[in-house]
């Protein structure tokens, strides 16, 4: 079945952009997923096209109206999730992308100007979701972070399960350095133990370079990789062998 997403935006032409490249562009012509892109414009009322105000209370810039917006998600709404790109939301993480890519899609809403009237926030139950603690000019540089990660997971869509199972945040660890031919370059050789052909050691060494580098970078995660009981964080087995790189 596909996967479908739908943005209001008052950008369409920015969609799908970088999305209809490479794995997510392929996929959206295999039909994995689909996209629409509506303009929020095409909801105004008034023969300017308003879609934004000032704000009550006063302050710079414009609002996004709570009467427009609405409109525009009554017009794509059917029960998917439904996302707010804010900087106020939740940080976004691989298990909400996890869960979004296992439902049928996903509606999401891209501000501009300072940002949307609070109000339809609310009446709509959106789920407001962050990127990252830094501020865009739009919301929809933010859903095209989210869809991304979203449609990489999307069942066919990379060609191995493996590599989304064994990488970055699986387990809340940083995923270990990757090497590959030549194996030797400009005076520096690859670590001796990923061409011994020792499954395990090389196994052992990767969850060594992996958790060095989480207890080094990310102190939040080494502290919730070691409440994992031992099980859950035993060295994996490297997949078997594929073609050398
Ligand atoms: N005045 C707001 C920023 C508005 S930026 C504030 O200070 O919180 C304009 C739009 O860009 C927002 O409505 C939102 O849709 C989007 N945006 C900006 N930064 C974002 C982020 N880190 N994550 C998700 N969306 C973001």
């Amino acid at each position: 079945m596909t996967w479908r997403a739908s943005l209001l935006t008052l950008y369409p032409d920015m969609f799908p952009g970088p999305l209809g490249q490479s794995l997510a562009g392929r996929a959206l012509a295999s039909g994995a997923w689909s996209l629409e892109a509506r303009d929020m414009r095409a909801f105004a009322t008034d023969r300017h096209r308003t879609v934004d105000d000032t704000p009550f209370g006063g302050g710079p810039g414009m609002v996004l109206r709570p009467d427009i917006v609405d409109a525009a998600i009554a017009a794509v709404d059917d029960g998917r999730p439904l996302i707010c790109l804010t900087p106020r939301g939740t940080p976004l993480t691989q298990a909400t992308i996890r869960a979004l890519a296992a439902g049928p899609g996903l509606i999401a809403l891209c501000g501009r100007f300072e940002g949307i009237d609070q109000r339809v926030i609310e009446a709509r139950a959106m789920q407001e979701i962050s990127i990252g603690d830094y501020v865009l000019s739009g919301g929809e540089p933010a859903a095209i972070v989210l869809l991304d990660a979203c449609i990489r997971l999307l069942p066919g869509v990379m060609n191995t399960g493996a590599s989304a199972h064994e990488e970055s945040f699986a387990l809340p660890l940083l995923e270990y350095p990757h090497y590959t031919r030549p194996a030797l370059w400009q005076g520096r050789p690859v670590p001796d133990v990923l061409v011994s052909g020792h499954h395990a050691e090389i196994a052992a060494w990767r969850r060594h370079q992996a958790e060095t580098l989480t207890r080094q970078r990310r102190p939040d995660l080494w502290h919730a990789y070691r409440q994992l009981p031992d099980e859950a964080t035993r060295p994996m087995e490297p997949p078997s062998e594929g073609p050398r790189p």
